[in-house]
Formats: structure tokens, sequence, C-alpha cells
């Protein structure tokens, strides 16, 4: 099959930077996609501490202290090119450091937008420069959403992108980029203002990730059913009118993971591997586990674990009451790792000296102690209210750690309710987002655990499960190859 040539912009690439799922599906695409031929190429911002990551960064002499002017402040930025790791397919980092040279990948800073539009427009305006036309641009999550407006504004007498198709995909809806009316002037299109959602403009708001959706020649996101939720339901935070307008479903691609580093027969992180075959290393980081964190407990004894954001969205709302009644009640311990939001740091600690010796919680970003917990845990907790993938539940299924989670989203999609009856079945799932609900799915799977042969039926069937990035790129691959050929059949019509 004919090659193509793919375009993927993203504000966090693995192993450049990362704070969530986005990163590494980025980084998966664009190695893969290269190691199967494509002509790929990925975009990102250089933020501060990146050139360090890349050491074939070069400058591009075309790129070179390029102007750009947003509203009212003009701006310098250069394109820096560097090999992606292992394929070698070509990353583009944006180096404006007016912009991006700053603590964190992400701010709260008044030019936040401004950090996101001219990124994209850089994008564009490198592909333009140096001669290459994408069958696709894929844009992912609000940073990129003006990017199909672009095309079809700035952009769109530009032959080099004649063909080129827009995908839209969306990591997590709800964040979508809401910004000031004022950065109108900052996109630099004319006559923008009845291209923009009137409802937002008559809030004095401008939606990214809205602007994305009405505009993209396609629109993904990365699981069937938050897929269906996001159209469906009020999990679509606002932007189900804007999904349904488009009249053809959101395609759903579960995020596949990266067995190279998440597998417990060879992960660096852990002193002792395993297989299905041999759990005698999952008994050893258990113990392991229950040392570094200070749990006295008897190894013998179920242990839940959690790496988790801390964040509403992941149930921390209703873990505040399910978790110190758990404790009260069961005899097994809990493990958490985690930063965000200090009410749930402050709930965990409270956790930690009401239960000392059974809870145990880490505040930091860890990602040893990460691969430590998946491997040593019995059970893996994620409630979450919503989740458009997740892959903290897709890495305990390969770790023989049993995942407990709610029926929605990725999650609904990953992990199948284990039936005792059949033997059929990887986790506990349970329907309804309330403290009941939790409450019987920590019951349920300890009563699983109090029966070895039954628990040990429920843990082979979890470590049989396979998502591995080939199944989900080859999603995307079709799907980006069905965009370029119906690009070929409109441009000859
Ligand atoms: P989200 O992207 O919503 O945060 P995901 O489950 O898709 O949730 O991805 C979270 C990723 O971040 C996982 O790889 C998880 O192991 C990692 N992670 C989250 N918190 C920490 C932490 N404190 N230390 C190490 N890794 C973490």
């Amino acid at each position: 099959m004919k090659p193509m040539k793919i375009c993927i912009l993203s504000s966090e690439i693995m192993p450049y930077a990362k704070t969530g799922g986005l990163a590494d599906v980025a980084g998966a695409l664009i190695g893969e996609l290269k190691a199967r031929g494509h002509d790929v190429r990925g975009f990102m911002p250089l933020y501060r501490g990146v050139r360090d990551r890349e050491p074939s960064m070069r400058a591009l002499a075309e790129l070179t202290d390029v102007g750009l002017r947003l509203g009212d402040t003009s701006y310098l930025y250069s394109v820096l090119a560097g090999n992606f790791p292992g394929t070698g397919a070509t990353m583009y980092f944006i180096d404006c450091p007016a912009l991006y040279d700053r603590p964190g990948f992400y701010t709260s800073d008044a030019d936040e937008h401004r950090r996101f539009i001219l990124f994209t427009r850089a994008a564009l305006e490198t592909c333009r420069r140096i001669g290459f036309g994408p069958d696709v641009f894929h844009c992912n999550d609000w940073h990129t959403g003006f990017l199909p407006l672009y095309l079809k504004t700035i952009y769109s007498g530009e032959a080099l992108f004649e063909r080129s198709r827009s995908l839209m995909t969306i990591h997590n809806i709800g964040y979508q980029g809401v910004m000031s009316a004022a950065a109108l002037d900052d996109l630099g299109v004319d006559g923008i203002r009845p291209l923009i959602d009137p409802e937002d403009l008559s809030a004095g708001v401008v939606n990214a990730l809205r602007t994305g959706l009405k505009y993209a020649d396609v629109v993904s996101t990365v699981s069937p059913t938050y897929a269906r939720e996001i159209c469906a339901t009020e999990l679509g935070m606002g932007m189900q009118a804007t999904l349904l307008a488009r009249g053809e479903p959101v395609i759903g691609i579960l995020n596949g993971v990266d067995y190279r580093e998440w597998d417990p027969r060879h992960d660096p992180h852990l002193g002792a591997h395993f297989d299905p075959r041999d759990l005698a290393g999952k008994r050893e980081n258990k113990r392991t586990l229950l040392g570094d964190a200070g749990l006295t407990v008897d190894p013998s004894r179920p242990l839940i674990g959690m790496v988790s954001r801390l964040a509403e969205q992941k149930g921390f709302d209703l873990l505040m009451q399910v978790l110190p009644r758990c404790l009260a009640e069961h005899d097994c311990a809990f493990v958490a790792l985690g930063s965000g939001e200090p009410r749930y740091a402050e709930f965990l600690e409270g956790l930690v000296r009401r239960f000392p010796g059974r809870a145990a919680f880490s505040g930091r970003h860890d990602e040893a102690m990460a691969h430590l917990i998946e491997a040593g845990s019995d059970a893996f907790l994620m409630p979450s209210r919503y989740e458009p993938c997740g892959l903290n539940q897709i890495y305990s299924l390969r770790y023989g750690t049993i995942p407990i989670v709610r029926n929605t989203g990725g999650l609904a999609d990953s992990v199948r309710h284990f039936d005792p009856g059949t033997g059929e079945g990887t986790g506990c799932v349970f329907n309804d987002y309330d403290t009941a609900a939790v409450n019987w799915a920590i019951g349920t799977t300890l009563s699983w655990y109090a029966d070895a042969p039954l628990w040990d039926r429920l843990v082979q069937n979890a470590m049989a499960q396979d998502f591995s990035w080939s199944r989900q790129v080859a999603e995307y691959e079709a799907l980006y190859r069905r965009e370029s050929d119906l690009a070929a059949v409109s441009s000859s019509a």
C-alpha cells in the first residue's frame, strides 16, 4: 500500500513531555506509523528542558527567526528538527522562548492561548516552507483546535494542502481551551466572527476545541464508549450539539499500551519478574511494595492500589467516604500514588494517619513506584466519574492486578465483569457513580480474593488480555487511509 504523509500535532509527546495519556498516544503513533513505512512528522512546542532530551536536534535555516504577529504582539520563532527515538521519524520542535521557556508545560498565564495558537500556525508554516503536504493533519485536543479552521481560511489557497484532511482527536472533552473573545484578534483570520460559534461569542468567549470539532474533516476519541457518551450524555460537557451537528458519528479508537515499558516479564523498574505461569515474582513485588510503602500487614492480606491524578474526575469525592469504611470493615491494605488537588492529598494523608501500617500515600510523580504498585497490588481501584480511555486499568490487567472500575468510557471497553459461575471476565465493573456501588465493588473483589482458585482464574484471564499499540495504530492508519482516499475522490470529481 502506498505510504501516507502524516503530520501529528500534540502539546505533549513521549519521551519529551508528558502529563497524561495524550503524550503516550502521540509518541506511540509517531514511532509505530513510521515503522510501518509512512512519512510521519511530529510537532510539539519546545518547552524548557526538552532540548536536553533530543541530542539530534538541529536548526532549520529556512525556519529561523520567523516573525508572527498575534494581536498586538510580534513574536519570533524558530523550528528545530530531531529524530524520534528508535524509528527516526522527524520531529519538529517550535522554539519560541517568549512563550515556552516557562516552569511548566501548561500555565495559567494570560497568554496561555497564544502559546498554542502560535504552535498551530508555526506547524502549518513549517509544512508549507519545507514543502510537506500531509494526507492528514492529526490534531490532538484543544491546543491544536484552530488548525482545521486555518486550513479552511488562511491556508485555503495553498496548493500543497489541497488534499490534506484534518482529524481532531479528543483525549478529554473536559479540557476545551475556552478563552476570551479578545483572542479572536490573535487568530489573524480576516472576517473571523461569523466562523465562530455564535453562542460562545455572545458569552464573550471562543472555544478552541469546539472550533476544531466544527471544522475538522473527521473527529475521533479514545474509546468507543466515550465516543457515544460525549454525543448523548452530559459527559459531552456542552459539546453534544456541536458533535451532533456534524451529522456523522465520532469514531472511537481505544488507546493501546506500550508493553515494552509495561510488561511484568521484563519491566526494568521491578526487582522480580513474573508471567502467568509463575507468579512468585508478583508475590515478591508485593513484599517489596509493602516494605517501601511502610505497610505492615501480613502479605497474605489483599492489597488495593491506585495511581492517579488527584482530580474529581477520578472519583475521589466518592473515595473520601468509601475508603475509611473499607479499611475499617475489611482486613486489607491500601496504597495510593498521585498528585493534584490538595484537598484529596490531605484526605489521603489523613487516611494514613488513621490506619497506620494499612494505608500508604505518596504525592510525588514517581514512575518506578507506579510500576511497583501495578506489579505488587492485588487489585487496582479506578472509580472514575468519566474516563475517556484510561491506561492504568490496562496496565493492571497485564500485571495480574484486578481492576475495580466504573462502567464508563474506556474502562467499560477494556474490563469485563468477572462471573464466578462461568469463570469469564477480567475485573470488577460497577455501574452507578455512588458510594454504595464502590463499596459493593470492593467487597465483591475481596470476596473473590478469599477464594484462591477463583482468584487465580481471574488473574489468568486478566493477564491474557492484549491491548498492544499494533491494534490501535492499525485503526488510526485505516482512518487516515479512508480520509486520504476520500480527498482523492473529491479532488478528481
Ligand atoms: P489521565 O491521562 O487522565 O491522567 P491515564 O490513566 O490515561 O489518566 O494516564 C495516566 C498516566 O499517568 C499513567 O501512565 C499513570 O501511570 C501515570 N501517572 C499518574 N500519576 C502518576 C504519578 N504520581 N507518578 C507516576 N505516574 C503517574
